[in-house]
Formats: C-alpha cells, sequence, structure tokens
C-alpha cells in the first residue's frame, strides 16, 4: 500500500490551503492508496474523520509535533499531555500508549541552510559534521523513533539524502511524506507499507513493527 504520511489540511494547519473535503479526491487522482493528514494543531476528531472519508482513499490520522530537537509524526497517540516538547518525555508515552513515532524532515536545513535558518536536531548538539557516519552515532535519540522520514517534500534532495544514509547507518526504518500544504505535490514522497492497514491502530502497529519504506516518486523536490 502507497501512503502520503505527512499531509497538512486546513482543519489543522493554518499554513495550509489544503481543504480536507477535497483530501480523498486529489490523493486519489495522485495515485495514493491512503493518506495520513498530521495536523499541526492536533489529532482529527473521529467526525471530522467520517465527513470526508469515502471509498476510494483510506485516511489515517496523526499530528505533527515541535519538540526540542525538531519536528515529530505522532500516530496514534490518545491526548496530549504537559511536556511532549520533551522528544524523552514523548516517546515514553508513546511507549505507554503503543503510539508510533517518526522522525520528520530531521535534518532539514542541515546542508546548505538558507539565511537565518539552521537544523534544530544537530544545532541543539553542535553538531555541524555532513559525514552521516558521525551524525547517525553523535544523534543517539534517533534511536528513540521508530522511523526516519528520509524523504520528505518539502525538503531539498541533500537533507533527504542525509537522512537516508543515516537511517542506512542505523539500520532503521524509513519513511516518506510531501508535507504538502495544497494540493500542490500531494504524493510527491510516499511510504510503502506491508500489508493493507485498514485503520490508523493497524498503521501504528505496521510502523512499530518497520515494515515501512519510503521513497520519493517524482524529481520535483528542490535540490
Ligand atoms: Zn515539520
Ligand atoms: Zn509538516
Amino acid at each position: 500500500m502507497l501512503i502520503d504520511l505527512h499531509v497538512h489540511t486546513t482543519l489543522g494547519s493554518t499554513d495550509s490551503n489544503l481543504r480536507p473535503e477535497a483530501l480523498a479526491r486529489e490523493a486519489a487522482r495522485a495515485g495514493l492508496d491512503a493518506v495520513c493528514v498530521t495536523e499541526h494543531s492536533g489529532t482529527w476528531t473521529d467526525s471530522q474523520l467520517e465527513e470526508v472519508t469515502n471509498d476510494s482513499v483510506k485516511i489515517f490520522r496523526g499530528r505533527e509535533i515541535e519538540t526540542e530537537m525538531g519536528h515529530v509524526l505522532a500516530i496514534g497517540m490518545p491526548g496530549f499531555p504537559n511536556g511532549m516538547h520533551k522528544i524523552k518525555q514523548l516517546a515514553k508515552y508513546c511507549e505507554e500508549t503503543g503510539a508510533a513515532l517518526v522522525a520528520a524532515h530531521p535534518f532539514r536545513h542541515h546542508m546548505n541552510p538558507p539565511a537565518g535558518q539552521s537544523c534544530l536536531l544537530t544545532r541543539s548538539r553542535n553538531l555541524f559534521s555532513t559525514d552521516p557516519t558521525v551524525l547517525a552515532s553523535e544523534l543517539p535519540d534517533l534511536s528513540l523513533f521508530h522511523a526516519i522520514e528520509a524523504y520528505n517534500g518539502a525538503n531539498t534532495s541533500v537533507d533527504n539524502g542525509i537522512a537516508a544514509q543515516v537511517s542506512e547507518i542505523l539500520g532503521m526504518p524509513t519513511t516518506g511524506g510531501s508535507d504538502a500544504h495544497s494540493i500542490e505535490g500531494l504524493g510527491s514522497c510516499v511510504t510503502q507499507v506491508d500489508g493493507d492497514p485498514r485503520s490508523t491502530d493497524e498503521l501504528v502497529d505496521v510502523i512499530r513493527a518497520g515494515a515501512v519504506v519510503g521513497m520519493a516518486r517524482n524529481s520535483e523536490t528542490p535540490s
């Protein structure tokens, strides 16, 4: 099954102009079997999900959380207790509740950062090496995740490349997601998952089992 595992809509991301009612239709047009909405403001409710669900494409739900070490996709996480910006606390809560945790675009702006931008993950550790072996060994917190988003449609291919190499060195599964905030780019990066998960809970099991592989589907990723 091909899933775009990182999508924002107007329902929970003020920086998106992708309307939720257009999501399933546009995802089908992009050749996807499923999408996972990962809003900034929280996880969709049951009724929000039911309203936009149709037969053509499955819609799963997670959320994107800002943490001290950058953005994180949490899927299947109930509620939102205090302290979730602390990665160890977040990982502990996800273990207790059986949720799946993916490091979102972990090396965004690490290579050739634009003016005024930097990579939170590596900057927080004063780590400026471009050697994936060094990055893998100096970032032990990456082992707190079930997978690494090595294919992010809003990243440069160079930053994605570092993430893919670090994932390989660590022997960690990868995911892909467009990070689309409009219909543009939806499905540009995807996650191939084993089997046919029918619910978010089943998707969580697949991710936690590591049965996921990320990939880019076109050459439009900015370089
Ligand atoms: Zn993000
Ligand atoms: Zn995002």
